[in-house]
């Protein structure tokens, strides 16, 4: 043991002498002795000793219990006691300054080191204990979060700081306490109190939460949004020693969700419900009048009459001001419980539940009409507008919240179609006609999603020699039944969808690789006798290259990356641009005639060609031609067919064939069916044909079949 320094406190000298001389041997220091209890304290205060061997029975005032009594108050040093004989009462006194010992005189040297090595033994465990202590309670107090535990029987045995603070009871009051009385916890929606999670760990044996909606209550009567969870706590050797519970206050967490819902389901300009929150809400609708017939509702959608004009002569800000503003005027005449949203742009829609009749939603958009009618004042600005208002009610039995708002907009165009400023409700032959052409759309979709569309493919001939130049891909939809519908039936449909793309691209690809297939098979030089396909008898010569013509929609040159696609397409199938002709109407100059020369020469960098499909038909055609990079013309089969008895036709069809000549492009007549028209076009130098008199649109089996006999 290292050297120690001791104070000896003894009355009886000789005692005292002793003591120190045997502790010097035992190789501590005592560089004093006194005798009185407050010499005691005064040296203990001055020598700040390691230890002090204290007799019991002082002669002074004050005694040796007394004295160890003031000196560890301030002192953290160990005391043990000297006593020659003692008292109950005397030793019930002494144990209470707990010291580290006793003593009995007269003493031996062996137990007097026992005693003290002990004693500074029990002396730095307690000390450590204590740090350790300390320094946990210091973390306990420290965290943010509220910490309370309990002991194994589930009473209050610690709260930290925050604990204290958010339940209102300081750890005083609390300790011993049960924590159902001290912290109330409660469900936000139900009001209904909650399991003490503290308790409920500790008989559960196990972790637990509170729900994400639940309150604190304080002792004070607030209500404090929380969550919480509590586990039970186990020694080293796994015996359960409690449970602890940890509170968060998260008012700040929840605001910011509640803030975070409420931009999700409202419009940031105008703070009305959004979109979704409206098919909410009347999908909500939808399903009580399905419970209860009586209940009906209406929808109205609403359109401002001109917003895009006056967004565009007075900016953006004014026509936000303006939306802003048209907000509080739809409410005006509406009940709190009907709903008013924004969908966006200048659209907004209401909902009016629980009324009488149809009547009752059309005074309701009047009303709203008019008020709309009213001068809107923004920053100096006079305003007057009119909107135009589409009604749907709920007679018809709707499933689906979107099927109504669609119809709801169907009456909406009706009512701007006729004149704006007035309302038009959705009745029954716009529902049947809706029906049908969602029925329509569907059994599209379908066809597209179950593989039900497949590529025929048209020979195009060399007029001069009947030898095949091309085949035009068209696409047809084989239903299930085997019955075949053709493109007329539902190109216009999947265009209005916005699906004709998808179609077109999938032609493209279908048709490449059908081509790419045919170039594996060796193909050599193909005529046409009779209708059949049959390979010409001197093929030894290079047989001319064969290409595919694929018609596209005018949709397309809307699109961004039509030209990757392409050659996207070209270079997965392996196809080379040379053997791709795309089919284009001259509806695509008269939309966007800029953008459409610029994507027709980059598509031209894949060396594809492009012919001009139904040509005659519609526009004041001959300018375009030579505009734009096309090479070759499709002369329409209305002109090809009444050629051979109308002589204006004709003298069209020479016409057309004189400018395309000079201008460099070929042509090819469409729709021939007699060879007095083949004839006719033979003479007046038409380089190629396709027809039924050649052949109809046919099936790829075929076509590979005739090819491989
Ligand atoms: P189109 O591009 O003018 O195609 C020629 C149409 O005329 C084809 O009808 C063809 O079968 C038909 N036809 C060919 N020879 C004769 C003939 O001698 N007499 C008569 N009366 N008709 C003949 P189909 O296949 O019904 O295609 C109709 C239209 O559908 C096509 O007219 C084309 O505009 C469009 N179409 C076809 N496939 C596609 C496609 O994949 N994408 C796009 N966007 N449109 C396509
Ligand atoms: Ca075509
Ligand atoms: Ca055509």
């Amino acid at each position: 043991m290292d050297k120690k320094t001791i104070l000896v406190v003894e009355d009886e000298i000789v005692v005292a002498m002793d003591l120190q001389a045997t502790l010097i041997d035992l190789g501590h220091e005592v560089p004093e002795i006194v005798i009185s209890g407050e010499a005691a304290i005064q040296k203990a205060l001055e020598l700040r000793p390691d230890l002090v061997l204290m007799d019991i029975h002082l002669s002074a005032d004050l005694d040796g219990i007394d004295a160890a009594a003031a000196i560890t108050q301030v002192l953290d040093i160990p005391v043990v006691y000297l006593t020659a004989y003692a008292d109950e009462k005397t030793l019930q006194r002494a144990s209470l300054t707990a010291p580290f010992g006793y003593i009995l005189k007269p003493f031996e040297v062996r137990e007097l080191r026992a005693n003290i090595e002990i004693a500074f033994y029990k002396h730095s465990l307690e000390k450590t204990i204590k740090e350790h202590r300390q320094w946990l309670l210091a973390v306990l107090n420290s965290i943010s979060e509220g910490v309370a535990a309990s002991d194994p029987t589930g009473l209050i045995k610690f709260m930290n700081p925050v604990a204290e603070a958010l339940s209102g009871w300081s750890q005083a009051e609390a300790v011993g306490r049960s924590p159902a009385e001290v912290f109330h916890f409660m469900d936000e929606m139900t009001r209904r109190l909650i399991d003490n999670p503290l308790l409920k760990s500790l008989h559960e044996d196990q972790t637990v939460y509170l729900p994400e909606n639940a309150l604190l209550l304080s002792k004070q009567g607030h209500e404090i949004p929380v969550s919480d969870s509590a586990a039970p706590i186990y020694s080293d050797r796994g015996q359960l020693e409690g449970a602890v519970m940890v509170v968060r206050d998260s008012t700040e967490q929840r605001r910011i969700e509640a803030q975070l819902q409420h931009n999700a389901l409202h419009d940031a300009l105008t703070q009305l419900p959004n979109r979704g929150l409206f098919l909410d809400r009347l999908q909500q609708a939808i399903d009580r009048s399905r419970r209860s017939p009586g209940f009906s509702f209406a929808v109205m959608v609403l359109d401002l009459d001109r917003f895009k004009s006056i967004n565009d002569t007075l900016g953006h800000l004014l026509g936000d001001q303006l939306l802003v503003e048209v907000a509080p005027r739809l409410k005006t005449h509406l009940r709190a419980v009907d709903t008013v949203a924004r969908f966006g742009g200048d659209e907004f829609a209401v909902l009016l539940e629980d009324i009488s009749d149809v009547a009752v939603a059309c005074r309701a958009a009047e009303r709203i009409l008019g008020e709309i009618k009213q001068p809107f004042t923004i920053e100096n600005h006079e305003l007057l507008i009119t909107a135009s208002i589409g009604i749907v009610m709920n007679s018809i039995p709707y499933e689906q919240a979107t099927d109504l708002l669609r119809h709801a907009d169907i009456a909406m165009y009706r009512a701007k179609k006729r004149g704006r400023g007035d309302y038009e409700l959705f009745d029954t032959a716009m529902h049947s006609q809706a029906r049908d052409l969602m029925q329509r759309e569907h059994a599209l979709r379908q066809a597209i999603a179950y593989n039900q569309l497949t590529v025929h493919y048209q020979p195009i001939v060399a007029l001069a020699t009947h030898e095949i130049t091309s085949l035009e891909a068209l696409v047809r939809w084989q239903k299930p039944d085997g019955e075949l519908i053709y493109p007329d039936q539902f190109i216009a449909l999947a265009e209005e969808m916005g699906i004709v793309t998808t179609i077109d691209q999938w032609v493209l690809r279908q048709a490449c690789q059908q081509l790419r297939a045919w170039q594996r098979m060796g193909l050599g030089a193909w005529v046409l006798v009779g209708g059949q396909l049959t390979r010409q008898p001197d093929s030894t010569s290079l047989p001319p290259a064969l290409s595919i013509n694929v018609n596209l929609s005018t949709y397309h040159f809307g699109q961004k990356n039509l030209v990757e696609t392409f050659a996207d397409v070209l270079q997965e199938t392996d196809i080379d641009g040379h053997h791709l002709k795309l089919e284009i109407t001259e509806s695509v100059f008269i939309e966007n005639a800029k953008e459409a020369a610029a994507m027709l020469a980059d598509l031209k960098q894949l060396n594809v060609q492009i012919c001009l499909d139904d040509f005659g038909t519609g526009y004041s055609s001959l300018s375009y031609l030579h505009q734009f990079p096309i090479d070759i013309v499709k002369i329409d089969r209305s002109f090809v067919q009444g050629m051979d008895t109308d002589t204006e036709k004709l003298e069209i069809v020479r016409a057309i064939l004189n400018l395309c000549h000079t201008l460099g492009m070929a042509v090819t007549a469409e729709g021939i069916e007699t060879p007095q028209q083949r004839d006719i076009l033979l003479d007046l130098g038409c380089e190629y044909g396709q027809g039924y008199l050649f052949a109809r649109a046919i099936d790829s089996a075929t076509i590979t079949q005739d090819l491989q006999r």
